[in-house]
């Protein structure tokens, strides 16, 4: 039988790609849910190619622009936030790739998981934001969560076959285009250069993530969450080639690692056909071709972020969440060009030391400290705006 898809996102990087991967298996696989943000005329396209049960456009705006356009078509068309996290309890649903960006992502997974359905997050902000909720709730219902993002993929991957337990998690990371940058030249760096990511093309918001190193934070707490690992035993490591997409020690010195060249279809792919491995097109790594792989710890004086994510593990209670609205919003803002990229580490700091925290949070708890966050890092854009007129 095949599996049929709610594909959440499916105009982004992530979700265009899933589609490729359910292209190529036609006989496997099966949409019955696509979703959009703002992108109504691909998600239109998109429909008409896959021939969903349902679509969500979030931006209600632009509903009847999709209903117009489907009418002719059994497709029911759905508007707003709250229609996603509803789309995705459906029985006729088997398993929810959620490739949202943002907080946005968290309702979908905790709904997704409370109705039982496996899950193929690539949406890591649900895990920074409510990673204890998320996976207390997983637990519950018998819904398993497998990874998209890559180095939890390879993580993931590393882990098959294995009962004993993980010594260490080796995250890597490329280091983003900013590897080499001086901690002056990080002041001037602008939009352009701060998305031009080495190895990687991705949306728009993961890729300063990478520049900032905010992602690695960021995959630290999905890691933890993921793999049930302290953060003491999850360590960062930088590694520019992007080849080895992570790896894990075991107690008696070994690592595993799953290697590759850098291509989101295969971690997609194994997260919709596991435990099965299935043919993928693309080019293979040439070891003779590349000659060396580099490593070495991360600056984070440098680049800051990464202590943040630490620290906002040891803390628990509502501090993911709080990092994250505040991420979210200083990005924004540096994407705008309404903050130089050094401030977007300011706004977040300032922002962590004003906000309310809560040591136990419900999802009650968890939105208003998003709320709080996201006001707290609009004042602190507005003063790095004020200082640079
Ligand atoms: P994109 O920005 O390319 O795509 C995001 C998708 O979410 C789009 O379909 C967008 O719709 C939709 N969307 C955005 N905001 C909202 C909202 N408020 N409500 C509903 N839908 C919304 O992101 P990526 O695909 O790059 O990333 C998706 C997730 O995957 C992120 O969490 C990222 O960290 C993670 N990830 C991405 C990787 C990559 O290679 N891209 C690698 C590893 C992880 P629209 O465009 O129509 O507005």
């Amino acid at each position: 039988m095949k599996q049929r898809i709610a594909l959440l996102g499916s105009t982004g990087s992530i979700g265009t790609q899933t589609l490729d991967v359910v292209r190529q298996y036609g006989e496997l696989f099966e949409i019955t849910t696509l979703t959009a943000g703002n992108n109504w005329q691909l998600l239109v396209r998109q429909a008409e190619e896959f021939s969903p049960d349902s679509v969500v456009i979030a931006n209600k705006a632009y509903y009847g622009q999709v209903r117009d356009a489907l009418a002719s078509l059994p497709i029911k068309v759905y508007a707003g936030s709250d229609a996603i996290a509803q789309v995705v309890r459906g029985d006729g649903v088997d398993v929810v790739v959620n490739a949202l960006v943002g907080y946005a992502g968290l309702m979908p997974t905790v709904s997704a998981v409370q109705a039982g359905k496996k899950v193929a997050l690539a949406n890591k902000e649900s895990l920074v934001v409510a990673g204890d909720l998320v996976m207390r709730l997983a637990a519950e219902h018998r819904a398993p969560i497998l990874p998209i993002d890559s180095e939890h993929s390879a993580i993931f991957q590393s882990l098959v076959g294995e009962t004993s337990p993980i010594e260490k998690i080796l995250l890597t990371s490329s280091g983003g285009p900013f590897l080499h940058t001086s901690a002056a030249d990080l002041a001037t760096v602008t939009v352009e250069d701060a998305l031009r990511h080495p190895n990687w093309s991705m949306g728009a918001k993961i890729t300063i993530d990478s520049a900032t190193m905010m992602n690695k934070g960021f995959e630290v707490i999905e890691a933890r969450w993921l793999f049930g690992v302290p953060a003491e035993r999850i360590e960062v490591v930088v590694h520019p080639q992007s080849v080895i997409h992570s790896m894990v020690q075991f107690s008696d010195g070994a690592v595993k690692a799953q290697l590759g060249t850098p291509d989101m279809h295969l971690p997609i792919q194994y997260a919709l056909t596991y435990p099965q491995r299935l043919p993928l097109d693309g080019r293979r790594f040439d070891f003779a071709a590349c000659g060396q792989f580099t490593f070495f710890a991360p600056d984070t004086d440098r680049f800051p972020t990464l202590r943040f994510a630490y620290e906002a593990l040891e803390r628990g209670g509502t501090s993911g969440c709080t990092l994250n609205g505040a991420n979210e919003v200083a990005v924004r803002a540096f994407l705008e060009r309404r903050i130089g990229f050094t401030e977007i580490t300011r706004v977040i700091s300032r922002t962590i030391e004003r906000a309310t925290f809560v040591a136990r949070p419900t999802l009650d708890d968890y939105r208003a400290s998003d709320t709080e966050s996201r006001a707290l890092a609009e004042e602190e854009v507005l003063r790095s705006a004020c200082r640079r007129d």
